[in-house]
């Protein structure tokens, strides 16, 4: 790993403590096409919680070196119509981190203070995955626009489905949620979170309907399954990583129902400062979601077991192989 040795102005190295890992880092393992501007080789890891170690010139001191931080994947350039229309998320300048620039699976990263949140108190293992598992279930909630007492049925309730499933309860404790899953194990593993639970394919008759369906199942079918799912005027959120077309069942279900289907991509800064508000507080705990630890020096083992998805599977962290607490 090349040591870089000058922090530029407006970022920090930050000694990694926890990464996440999620389907994007088995894509690029197995040679996916990178998006534009970035090239392999790339240090893989976008889901990043560390400590400030070092700060760079033109840095705030908002963040003082030994702050706990979690990063946002996503350095926008700031500058561009999107990134002043409050859009970074469509920045045609950003970088990735783990893409673009050198990620989490690494001993530590240079990354913009300005894409950081403190995340005081936080297990590392939790505060990695509210980069993308959880603030990005935050925005799929958000458009899903679920109204106050009302239902919510989440298809794919794996790595990031399950926290859509979390954050609405926290929400609205009187909406009617559940999450569908292939396995019965990730079945059970939801009905102990307290939970309605379906394995996909069984027959959801009698299920609905519902306000809301958001699909992260990255099953093609899926998508048609959710309008069936949806009341008149209901949404349904599509989060799944698929390639080729979008299938959505009856076109007459969709128009006479007038029903919304929105996609939904990664997260902003205000997702990621509102999830790392709740698990700061305490709110949202999310100990049971990170099922699998492996050492960093195990990387490997890590990608093997995500490719695996061994039944109850929730996250794939890699932590620093000095980390305790095991
Ligand atoms: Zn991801
Ligand atoms: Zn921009």
């Amino acid at each position: 790993m090349p040591r870089v040795d000058a922090v530029p102005p407006g970022h920090a190295r930050i000694k990694v403590t926890a990464c996440g890992l999620c389907g994007t880092d088995l894509h690029l393992l197995e040679g996916m096409r990178l998006p534009p501007g970035a090239s392999y080789p790339v240090v893989p890891g976008h889901e990043v919680a560390g400590t400030v170690a070092e700060l760079g010139p033109d840095t705030e001191d908002l963040l003082p070196v030994g702050t706990p931080v979690v990063l946002h994947s996503l350095a926008a350039c700031g500058e561009c119509r999107n990134c002043h229309d409050g859009r970074p998320g469509d920045c045609a300048g950003g970088e990735v981190l783990g893409l673009h620039r050198p990620g989490g699976l690494a001993d530590e990263v240079i990354w913009p203070v300005s894409r950081m949140v403190a995340v005081p108190g936080v297990d590392p293992r939790q505060a990695a995955i509210l980069a993308d598992a959880v603030a990005t279930a935050k925005r799929a909630l958000d458009r899903a626009r679920v109204p106050a007492g009302g239902s919510l049925c989440v298809l794919g309730a794996g790595g990031v489905g399950t926290h859509v499933l979390e954050l609405a309860r926290l929400a609205d404790p009187t909406v009617r949620l559940l999450g569908v899953v292939r396995s019965p194990a990730s079945a059970q593993r939801l009905e102990d979170a307290g939970f309605a639970a379906a394995v996909s394919g069984a027959d959801l008759r009698g299920k609905g309907p519902f306000d809301a369906v958001v699909d992260f199942s990255g099953d093609p079918a899926e998508p048609a399954r959710g309008t069936r799912l949806l009341r008149p005027g209901g949404t349904l959120v599509f989060g799944s990583v698929l390639e080729g077309e979008l299938a959505l069942g009856s076109a007459q279900r969709v128009q006479v129902r007038e029903l919304t289907v929105t996609g939904v991509y990664s997260s902003s800064m205000a997702d990621l400062r509102a999830v790392a508000r709740l698990a700061t507080s305490g709110v949202l705990d999310l100990s049971a979601s990170v099922t699998h630890t492996v050492p960093l020096a195990e990387a490997p083992r890590a990608f093997a077991t995500l490719a695996a998805r061994p039944p109850g599977m929730v996250r794939v962290v890699v932590v620093a192989d000095n980390f305790t607490n095991l």
